[in-house]
């Protein structure tokens, strides 16, 4: 039997690990003004898992904020060092969005696709796995 892979993220003090299984649903990258605040980089890149493929570990606290979609997305973050480790996209309520920047794998897999591209650093280029 094949084993499953397991990716591990963790925000920037370590107490807040989120341990995912198998390959993710789906990979973005947002260039979104939300997402350039949250992460305090030009854009924020999400691996989508289903929930039952993600095993969370430590403590975090909570900030809800509607998408420019209109849609409702609970970010959780390190009450520790405020890292936002993962959230939860109402419009898909089925998966967790894992911020892939808290794997720190240079081997994760690359987005698939890039949304919000009228918001995108002019300097950024990005490369799609397509
Ligand atoms: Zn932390
Ligand atoms: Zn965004």
């Amino acid at each position: 039997m094949k084993r499953m892979t397991i990716r591990k993220a963790r925000c920037s003090c370590g107490q807040l690990r989120v341990a995912c299984r198998g390959e993710p649903a789906i990979v973005v990258l947002c260039h979104c003004r939300a997402c350039q605040m949250r992460t305090g980089s030009p854009y924020g890149v999400a691996a989508f898992f289903a929930r039952g493929a993600v095993v969370i570990s430590g403590t975090y606290s909570d900030y809800d904020r509607p998408a420019d979609s209109g849609f409702r997305v609970l970010h959780h973050f390190c009450p520790v060092c405020g890292s936002t480790v993962f959230w939860e996209p109402s419009r898909r309520p089925e998966m967790i969005a894992v911020a892939v920047g808290a794997f720190a794998d240079p081997e994760f897999p690359a987005p698939q696709k890039a949304v919000f591209e009228q918001h995108r650093h002019p300097w950024v280029a990005v490369q799609l796995d397509r």
